[in-house]
């Protein structure tokens, strides 16, 4: 049997799972190879295809503070406090995350991204070839094989084991749906809208056009628009529109008088802080949203998925990336357990694993119905202050289902999602009926919401 330090991993895929998980695999001691398919983003301009920026928040971190990178991230962040909604009447009101100032933070793929590649060219043990798309995987002898961009040249790697970072289109899910010698459950899901990436530029002084430490949303009920800031001071903007469906969908918005007459109906402010809207509506892509699941997530030993490529989800919680890194910090702990068993680290790992990505997809697609129409309803306003005042007040006893999945990096997702649904119901039933009084203090009003969600529990 080989020493750990012979044992050889290969990874497909040097995007933010990829490449964090090479380092932590190489500070395991593990000799590494990491494969991306596109080039050296440090070298030359790669359009990644995906957003530009992303919410990055405590799960995420967790996963970073494993290799020892938090003071590396840190000064890429522009902390987001809340959510600005920008309502249909032009009004902003700002709608904290938490009332334990507890934040997201705003951070560009990109620079992340370089940040594990530089971390990554530190470690000897890694090995980083870019350019080289993978074909195929021969799941049972952990053979990979990759097509070189620019030689066209075709070369199959031996290694003990192959794990696949490889995202939404991943190649090493594909060679096990097709394996067919096990029973592989695969299923995709799309959302009825797509997305496109615009933007807000910085002022002439580099300043921010909008509040700068928030994630803006304009809710519009069948439609959203969003804004992440970036450190240049310019903004990302994301629309969410439905395909073909209704009125207005990207089918519909086909000239520019359709573009300028729909932004101009529906989002007049963000329209005047858009010089290049018709430019980039036009050039830059729509893309769709969907859910991937699959089981199992490895096989023989010799392969397993991570990220992205076992689990897509949609980006309503801002929590895809954020679980692949997650995932990297529950693999450790299996590897802590049953290192140089790898049928039972990976068996482990998925047995406890699955049951949260699955509970992160579904509360995903919650949340995007929550983001374009709730939150600019009264109710859901009224249930968020109030809950933004038990966390105030209570802060040890009180965690809102989105600081549960988000600020409580301690509790598995399953877990946030049981107890986050059960409460989001209390709550809003007891506004509902009109139970909390106007005389009631708050911790008459939190025990009476802990005992209508203790009813629920114990109901299901
Ligand atoms: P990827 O980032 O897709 O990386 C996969 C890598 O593998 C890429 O570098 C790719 O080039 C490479 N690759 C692919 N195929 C091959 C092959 N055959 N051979 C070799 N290499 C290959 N997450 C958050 O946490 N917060 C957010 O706010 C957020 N916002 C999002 C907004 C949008 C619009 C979208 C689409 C996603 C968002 N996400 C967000 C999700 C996040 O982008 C993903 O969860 C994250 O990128 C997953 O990382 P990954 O490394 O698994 O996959």
């Amino acid at each position: 049997m080989k020493t750990q330090e012979q044992e050889h991993i290969l990874i497909i895929g040097a995007g933010l799972c990829g490449s964090l998980l090479a380092l932590r695999m190489a500070q395991r001691g593990y000799k590494v190879t990491l494969m991306e398919k596109r080039p050296d983003l440090r070298k030359e301009i790669v359009d990644s295809g995906r957003s530009i920026n992303l919410a990055f928040s405590d799960r995420g971190m967790k996963g970073l503070r494993l290799a020892g990178l938090e003071d590396k991230v840190l000064p890429l962040c522009i902390p987001m406090n809340g959510r600005m909604i920008h309502n249909a009447e032009g009004q902003l009101f700002m709608s904290p995350y938490s009332g334990r100032n507890e934040y997201i933070n705003s951070i560009s793929r990109e620079d992340l991204n370089i940040m594990l590649l530089d971390e990554c060219d530190k470690m000897p043990a890694i090995k980083m070839q870019f350019n080289q798309k993978c074909t195929g995987v021969n799941i049972e002898t952990a053979q990979a094989t990759f097509e070189d961009h620019k030689t066209g040249e075709t070369i199959t790697y031996q290694a003990d084991v192959v794990m696949g970072a490889d995202g939404v289109g991943s190649a090493l899910r594909k060679s096990m749906l097709e394996h067919r010698k096990f029973l592989f459950s695969y299923g995709q899901d799309f959302l009825t809208h797509g997305y496109k990436e615009l933007s807000f530029p910085p002022k002439a002084d580099g300043e921010f056009l909008v509040e700068k430490n928030a994630l803006h949303i304009w809710p519009r009920g069948k439609d959203m628009m969003i804004a992440l800031p970036n450190l240049d001071g310019s903004f990302t903007v994301t629309l969410f529109l439905s395909w073909e469906e209704g009125k207005d969908s990207f089918d519909s918005l086909n000239t520019d008088e359709a573009v300028l007459d729909y932004f101009k109906r529906e989002y007049p402010d963000a329209l005047a802080l858009m010089p290049d809207l018709l430019t980039e509506f036009k050039e830059n892509p729509t893309s769709p949203l969907g859910t991937i699941k699959c089981s199992p997530w490895h096989a023989y030993g010799k392969v397993l998925l991570l990220g992205d490529a076992a689990h897509g989800i949609v980006p309503f919680y801002g929590q895809g990336m954020n679980s692949a890194f997650e995932d990297i910090y529950v693999l450790d702990q299996y590897l802590d357990q049953y290192a140089g068993d790898w049928k039972t680290v990976f068996k482990a790992y998925q047995e406890e694993r699955k049951e949260d990505t699955d509970a992160i997809a579904d509360l995903a697609v919650d949340n995007f119905h929550e983001m374009k129409a709730h939150t600019a309803r009264p109710i859901f306003q009224e249930k968020r202050k109030l809950e933004i005042a038990f966390e105030e007040a209570f802060p040890t006893e009180y965690f809102s289902k989105y600081a549960l999945v988000t600020f409580r990096e301690d509790l598995r997702y399953s877990e946030a999602m049981r107890r986050g649904r059960v409460q989001d119901k209390a709550i809003l039933n007891l506004i509902y009926d009109g139970k909390f009084t106007k005389d009631m203090s708050l911790r008459t009003k939190l025990d009476l919401m802990k005992q209508e969600t203790r009813k629920m529990l114990h109901d299901e």
